[in-house]
């Protein structure tokens, strides 16, 4: 049994244009910059959330209110965001076997929503969203710490993501005490989500195009 970390915009849900369309409306209202395309705002939100708030000219003090606001306006997101065709029944399949777990920028409430609305919520033990940290090497952490897995896997359509399981894998293999029953975390890309793998020297160990490949690349690992 290996702990299955998946990440949730892009590999399981089809979510971008949702949530874009929620950033606008609070943009709209406190008067931060628009963003124009799901393109675009899938770009900028895909590296650290706070890099995101700085660029859009978000004050910080302002972050828990908008929190609260995003919060608010997302009951109901279950209605608007669909699973990728063929996750749901790769969820199924992995379950059976493996241990799984979401590690996401979204918010656990709309992680909630979307999951429970699609029968796919008890399948997952842990669940570590925005509020958890704005860093995903912690998460990771504190994931690993607690479930203490010998071989983890990564699922993500992000580039920085990628970048920050590399980091996050580096830091463990120098003498973390994760190092200590952690032998193997691999990062497996996904070409269904937002991002294009094109950015140079950023490449997950493997790459997978279909949903039902997983299945496979994740038997033969
Ligand atoms: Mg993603």
């Amino acid at each position: 049994m290996a702990l299955i970390i998946f990440d949730f915009d892009g590999v399981i849900a089809d979510s971008l244009h949702y949530v874009h369309s929620v950033y606008n409306r609070i943009a709209k209202e406190r008067g931060f910059k628009l963003i124009d395309s799901d393109e675009k705002f899938s770009d900028l939100v895909s590296g650290n959330v706070l890099d995101f708030v700085d660029k859009m000219g978000v004050p910080k003090l302002e972050l828990p209110l908008i929190f609260v606001e995003y919060k608010k306006l997302i009951k109901g997101a279950e209605r608007k965001v669909h699973i990728f065709r063929g996750m749901k029944t790769v969820i199924r399949e992995l379950a059976k076997h493996h241990e799984l777990a979401i590690i996401s920028n979204n918010t656990s409430d709309l992680i909630s929503y979307v999951l429970s609305h699609n029968g796919l919520e008890k399948y997952f033990s842990h669940i570590r969203g925005l509020e958890f940290s704005f860093h995903k090497t912690k998460k990771f952490e504190h994931l690993l710490e607690q479930t203490r897995s010998r071989r983890a896997y990564f699922i993500t359509d992000t580039v920085e993501d990628v970048r920050d399981a590399k980091a996050f894998r580096l830091e463990v293999r120098q003498d973390k005490p994760l190092s200590e029953f952690l032998e193997d975390f691999e990062i497996i890309g996904v070409t269904w989500g937002y991002h294009s793998w094109s950015k140079k020297g950023i490449r997950p160990d493997h790459l997978v195009e279909k949903p039902k490949d997983l299945l496979r690349i994740i038997r033969e690992l």
